[in-house]
């Protein structure tokens, strides 16, 4: 039985094309042509200034921190469940990450939470837009204001995504996305930050090409730096992907629906949230399932032929971050992340995904759900 794939993207014979002109034309004089097109195209979608395409969101992340000048003996505020790469970056550069608790309806980083963490080291935070959804912004950004600390988008998981019309990546000093296979615009691997400061889109063209400026005197450079640049061949595959989010973003809300439809009547169960005036795009369709260990539900759907995935672990429970005192800080305290995600499982949401498919997954979850949990 051919297992059901719990994420991948749609490609089309457009991206094909344009993959092909970038590998037969991208060089030369054309070599900046598609990285030029797919920033210009992207920053144009989200509705900011600048955008700067990079190998992942990873290093978008660190030369966002690296832009703003944070460093050893700073504090930087994360929601403790999110994927480690909102976080590593903090380490990169010698800062301390500080983990808040999630709200219970959005899964994402809660204001008031976020408020508890701050000490007069905290310099950034992070809120990350999950699995598609969008935190309260209004609040964070007023919190954030009125203690003079940066925001860091991680809009890796929700391109598209809007709250009141205004578009996921917008809403911090940086925004951020992923281009991973997984994601729902993909170039393989691949990134983006994006910004309105000049000041920052400047020195960010300049940490990613090994410390010289565009234009600089040729080989001759005045910082370490680092090397984080997106391929032509990459950026032709986002620009066609880019010109055909409308699409994408549209299969992966009918995926959800398809879900809600057929798990309504069962009972203790939750799924995304979309809070009035948000657009929730759905990256991975999720489910709480009360009184279920998230390894056993996996393990029992596996054995049907469907792939799923845990809600991440809280960062603070994890051993990469044993060793961090504010770890288990953050354990004794963040009650919502540790209710949640030890019985969460993101469920197949894969955009080449069938009604079919979709019905076959919910008939293997509520039948395991039939019987008691083990
Ligand atoms: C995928 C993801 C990232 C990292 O993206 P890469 O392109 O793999 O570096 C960062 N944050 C979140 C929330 C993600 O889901």
């Amino acid at each position: 039985m051919d297992r059901i794939p719990v994420a991948g993207p749609w490609i089309t014979q457009k991206e094909i094309d344009y993959v092909a002109d970038a590998a037969r034309n991208a060089w030369y004089e054309r070599a900046g042509e598609y990285p030029r097109r797919f920033e210009q195209a992207f920053a144009e979608y989200v509705g900011t200034k600048h955008a700067v395409a990079l190998p992942s969101c990873t290093s978008a992340i660190h030369l966002s921190l690296m832009a703003l000048g944070v460093g050893p003996g700073d504090e930087v505020i994360v929601p403790d469940v999110t994927w480690i790469a909102t976080a590593a970056p903090i380490s990169y550069v010698g800062a301390t990450p500080v983990f808040a608790d999630v709200d219970p309806k959005t899964w994402c980083l809660d204001a008031a939470s976020f408020e508890r963490c701050i000490t007069a080291r905290t310099r950034a935070v992070i809120p990350v837009d999950l699995y598609g959804n969008m935190p309260d912004m209004d609040a964070i950004r007023g919190v954030a204001a009125a203690h003079r600390i940066e925001v860091i988008e991680d809009a890796a998981e929700a391109v598209g995504s809007e709250i009141a019309g205004r578009r996921a990546g917008s809403f911090g000093t940086t925004g951020v996305f992923s281009f991973h296979g997984s994601k729902t615009l993909t170039t393989g691997e691949g990134g983006m930050l994006l910004t309105d400061r000049e000041d920052l889109h400047r020195r960010v063209l300049f940490l990613r090409d090994h410390g010289r400026a565009p234009g600089d005197k040729a080989f001759f450079n005045t910082e370490v730096a680092h090397k984080y640049k997106m391929s032509a061949l990459q950026a032709a595959l986002g620009l066609a992907q880019l010109e055909r989010i409308d699409e994408l973003l549209e299969r992966k809300r009918a995926i959800f629906e398809w879900y809600r439809e057929s798990l309504a009547g069962v009972d203790g169960i939750t799924v995304n949230h979309e809070a009035p005036g948000t657009r929730n795009t759905y990256w991975m369709v999720t489910v709480i399932v009360p009184g279920w260990r998230k390894e056993d539900l996996i393990r029992l759907l596996g054995e049907r032929g469907v792939a799923c995935r845990p809600f991440f672990y809280p960062l603070s429970s994890l051993p990469a971050y044993a060793r961090l005192d504010e770890a288990r800080r953050a354990a004794a305290r963040n009650r919502v992340s540790y209710e949640i995600s030890p019985s969460g499982i993101n469920l197949p949401s894969a955009l080449r995904l069938t009604r079919e498919q979709v019905a076959q997954v919910c008939d293997a979850l509520k039948g395991i759900l039939a019987r008691p949990a083990p």
